[in-house]
């Protein structure tokens, strides 16, 4: 909690004494709005640098939901002089899908950046659809679709590299569930960074390091509109429970995420990285769609079978 008339600490080292409206209790830190920006894009800027994401001169694709981080993270890019443009996928989930396109149209016009828009309707099934013609819970077809079509279009369109907006709650939340289950694959691939190979673009997360609630102040301190509702299908999601635990956690020792997991990313990963080297599945080619898979048919392709089947029936 901020306390009452406590000073910004960058502003008081300046001789100012310009009042904080920001306390990030894990770093100890009280900032004015105009030191909380500073701070939030110089932790960005770090977060690049420190795991090496990607160069001034790469063009970079950022996969925009609409949503706080996404917007957020594509405007310190913008800001910190990158070349990023966004990836909107329309996933057809009424409302929702309606109200978020808008507001990341609005946000490219504002900051005069491509905005490159998918239709899941005209390319596949839009996800209510999907999660009705299928037996599979709506997050997970979500998940295979959007990773499919990031990839897919920014190789089409020539990024090198892909940009989300998971945050340190995200990350946390997964590492945790990850964890629980000690699921070595998804331990071993839970960094930041995912390097490029054969028909894979590199993916990349720099607010790894930033929690949910500063990239809201930051969305709010810098006038973006976000919509500001979960998609209605995240609802009884394992990852929300995890976030509440994880949050608990928080209130009572700032830090706690942001230790479990930057310890994570510098001393477990790496074994269990050398561990899976020796299990490593080779990828092939998609017979149906050409696109890289572990599995002689993808993930998507494997959802529109199976869905193609169920309308034809029904
Ligand atoms: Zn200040
Ligand atoms: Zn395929």
């Amino acid at each position: 909690m901020l306390k009452k008339g406590t000073k910004c600490r960058i502003c008081k080292n300046k001789g100012k004494n310009n009042k904080a409206v920001v306390f990030l209790s894990h770093h100890r830190l009280a900032l004015c709005k105009e030191h909380f920006i500073e701070w939030f894009e110089k932790r960005v800027e770090k977060t690049i640098k420190e795991f090496k994401m990607f160069k001034k001169s790469e063009r970079i694709l950022v996969a925009v939901s609409g949503g706080k981080d996404s917007l957020a993270l594509w405007n310190v890019l913008y800001k910190l002089g990158y070349e990023a443009d966004g990836l909107y996928i329309d996933l057809g989930i009424g409302d929702y899908s309606e109200n978020s396109k808008i507001l990341a149209k609005n946000f490219a016009d504002r900051i005069k950046r491509k905005l490159h828009i998918v239709s899941l309707k005209e390319q596949l099934y839009t996800i209510p659809t999907i999660k009705d013609f299928t037996n599979r819970p709506a997050c997970s077809s979500c998940g295979v679709v959007k990773r499919y079509y990031m990839n897919r279009y920014a190789k089409e369109l020539g990024y090198s590299v892909v940009a989300t907006g998971h945050n340190l709650d995200d990350e946390t939340a997964v590492l945790f569930g990850n964890t629980l289950q000690w699921d070595l694959k998804y331990l071993s691939r839970q960094y930041p960074v995912l390097l490029e190979e054969e028909g894979f673009v590199r993916k990349v997360k720099p607010l790894c390091k930033i929690t949910e609630k500063e990239s809201a102040i930051y969305s709010v301190f810098n006038n973006i509109e976000y919509i500001e509702y979960e998609c209605p299908f995240s609802e009884g999601a394992s990852s929300i429970e995890y976030k509440t635990l994880l949050n608990q956690l928080e209130e009572k020792h700032p830090g706690t995420k942001l230790k479990f997991y930057s310890e994570f990313l510098k001393k477990i990963y790496p074994i269990f990285k050398e561990l899976q080297k020796e299990d490593k599945i080779s990828l092939m080619k998609c017979r149906i769609c050409g696109e890289p898979s572990y599995s002689e048919v993808c993930g998507v392709c494997r959802l529109k079978m199976l869905v193609d089947k169920k309308v034809k029936t029904n």
